[in-house]
């Protein structure tokens, strides 16, 4: 398939001169709650009013939302201030309600994604819907998995489809609540080109100054929108407490926000280049990262060296380990002196690390 989008989607037909943006709370807690904040972001970029009805928690007995009834106070946003509405459904019956409610915007959630069986049962319920569904990646970084519910809607005969990037769990911590994986959304692009894809920075980071670099980011590496969670007394929100940022910081963001658009040539190569900046800088990260975890591995073995009181310097090893290394790179396109001084400087890089270790 190409890079590049040819089919017309709901999104063009919205003919935005922005980025889509989908704003609002965490949870609807009460109906003044979901007011206020409704109000606040009318006069925005914003597109469509979030606000989650039924909220997938990780432990039992925390907030897990307040069902239905929130339904009429999105009602009643829509009403009061013409946005949009867009809420999470998570089997047959919110799907019912939320139809029934006439939400715009339908999202399923990471822990549903990851569930055929689950998305079976929302894509039937929805089935033939002309309303928008966006489906969230799986916790895990598995990208079939994502794209098999995007297909399993799509063969539902729903067309007015999108994706959007919250990240994935891991067990190491790290400083995001969930690990972008840039790659793997670059990856989920080149497959689906006409497949708007919104990047949820709230659920990405957990914290709410991270939440700026992280929405400039996506819309450099051509992500189609932004879906952020907005309170008007974030610390005091019933969940995501942390990670949520107010209506003033919102429309801060958005005016900060980079957003390259593509009108004419010049600016689609502008925009190209960006891009393509964009990737190299999140493959280089990732080159660190690994560099990084390859130094601690080796410091393993400097300290299991130093206890047996082996040589820093083993060159059979490190003679095997070239010859494979140039073979290896050239099927990549890497020629042998490249991939000769690379090692080199790596293999450098490591005896001094083990020889601090040993001597140290
Ligand atoms: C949410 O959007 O509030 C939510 C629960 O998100 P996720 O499915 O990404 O965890
Ligand atoms: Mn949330």
């Amino acid at each position: 398939m190409e890079n590049s989008k040819q089919m017309r989607t709901w999104l063009d037909d919205m003919k935005l001169d922005h980025p889509l943006v989908i704003a609002g709370p965490c949870s609807a807690e009460t109906e003044e709650q979901v007011l206020k904040i409704a109000h606040e972001l009318k006069d925005s970029d914003v597109n469509y009013f979030r606000a989650g009805i039924w909220k997938p928690r990780t432990r039992p007995g925390m907030f897990e939302g307040v069902g239905a009834i929130g339904l009429k106070w999105l009602k009643k946003v829509k009403e009061e201030t013409g946005m949009k509405t867009a809420t999470e459904v998570a089997n047959k019956a919110h799907v019912d309600l939320a139809l029934e409610h006439d939400v715009d915007l339908l999202w399923i959630g990471a822990r549903s994604t990851v569930s055929p069986f689950i998305m079976q049962e929302i894509a039937d319920a929805l089935e033939g819907t002309d309303k928008i569904v966006l489906v969230k990646n799986p916790i895990n970084p598995d990208l079939s998995l994502w794209l098999g519910g995007i297909e399993r809607l799509y063969t539902a005969n729903i067309k007015n489809l999108g994706a959007i990037h919250r990240g994935f769990s891991t067990y190491e911590k790290t400083k995001y609540r969930n690990i972008p994986e840039w790659q793997l959304a670059i990856e989920f692009q080149n497959r689906f080109p006409d497949l708007p894809l919104i990047n949820d920075p709230s659920h990405i980071t957990g914290k709410r100054d991270m939440i700026f670099d992280v929405s400039q980011t996506a819309l450099d590496l051509n992500f189609d929108g932004l879906m952020i969670e907005t309170h008007y007394d974030p610390d005091n929100a019933w969940s995501d407490a942390a990670q949520q940022v107010t209506p003033t910081v919102l429309k801060q963001i958005m005016r900060d926000l980079k957003i390259r658009k593509e009108t004419n040539s010049e600016e689609d190569y502008t925009k190209e280049l960006s891009n393509l900046r964009a990737q190299i800088d999140v493959i280089d990260n990732q080159l660190l990262d690994i560099l990084g975890k390859r130094m601690k591995t080796s410091d393993g073995i400097g300290a299991l060296k130093k206890k047996k009181n082996v040589a820093v310097l083993q060159s059979t090893r490190w003679n095997e380990i070239l010859g494979k290394m140039i073979l290896e790179g050239e099927s990549r396109g890497l020629s042998e002196e490249f991939v000769l001084k690379m090692f080199k400087a790596i293999h450098q890089e490591s005896i001094n690390h083990q020889e601090k270790i040993i001597n140290g």
